[in-house]
């Protein structure tokens, strides 16, 4: 499996499928190491989070899981959702899973552009998204809904609209798009929020989630 890095139980691996425009992992370094390897340095941990760039883009994920799973280790699995039919054969062994929702996926130009995929691929990643949604959720699984919160591209209305066809989840994570070479690289159009944007978000957010998180430059 490509690895960017692994420490304090955080599994970050390299590849993905999407190519966001702000994105700091795909040109990261990567290195080979294999699930058996991984799981050996994961020995001290109860819970372990797996994300990167994208883990359903690789082989052996599933392997590392069973590996981890067997160890009585509780996985939460971040993902793009592009790709429903590799989170359900994860189903088995996550206990969580992270869905980053790149853009409004009723907005076909604006999700391509956040997501570095052509108008056609962007409309079968706005399907499967909420595919892969529904399969965790009709399975059981706790559910985090991770929004990169960007000017222009999300407000109150969409947020509500994208939620509601989300329905109710365990937590939303509203992160504040930073433009800042060690979170999101800065290009240029993409501007980062307002706090008061992230508060109106926050706001709305409770009505369809246990907990509501915020990340970004005021609190983290
Ligand atoms: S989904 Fe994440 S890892 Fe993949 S290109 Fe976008 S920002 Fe990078």
């Amino acid at each position: 499996m490509r690895i960017i890095k692994i420490g304090d139980c955080r599994i970050s691996v390299g590849f993905c499928n999407l190519r966001c425009p702000y994105c700091v992992h795909l040109g990261e370094e990567t290195e080979n190491i294999s699930p058996e390897k991984i799981a050996e340095s994961l020995e001290n941990c109860r819970s372990v989070y797996i994300g990167g760039a994208e883990p359903t883009v690789h082989g052996d994920l599933i392997e590392l899981l069973e590996i981890l799973h067997g160890k009585n280790i509780e996985i939460t699995l971040k993902t793009d959702g592009l790709l429903p039919e590799k989170i359900r054969d994860t189903l088995p062994f996550v206990h969580r899973y992270v869905f980053e929702i790149k853009g409004d996926f009723e907005d076909l130009n604006s999700l391509a552009y956040l997501s570095g995929l052509s108008l056609e691929r962007a409309k079968k990643y706005a399907e499967n998204l909420l595919k892969s949604i529904r399969i965790a959720k009709e399975n059981g699984k706790a559910i985090r809904i991770w929004f990169r919160v960007i000017p222009g591209f999300i407000d109150r209305e969409r947020f509500r609209k994208m939620m509601e066809k989300i329905g109710r989840v365990d937590e939303i994570l509203l992160y504040q798009f930073l433009s800042r070479p060690d979170w999101d690289k800065p290009v240029v159009g993409l501007e980062k929020p307002d706090f008061s944007l992230i508060r109106d978000l926050e706001n709305a957010a409770k009505e369809y989630a246990d907990k509501v998180i915020v990340i970004g430059e005021d609190e983290k």
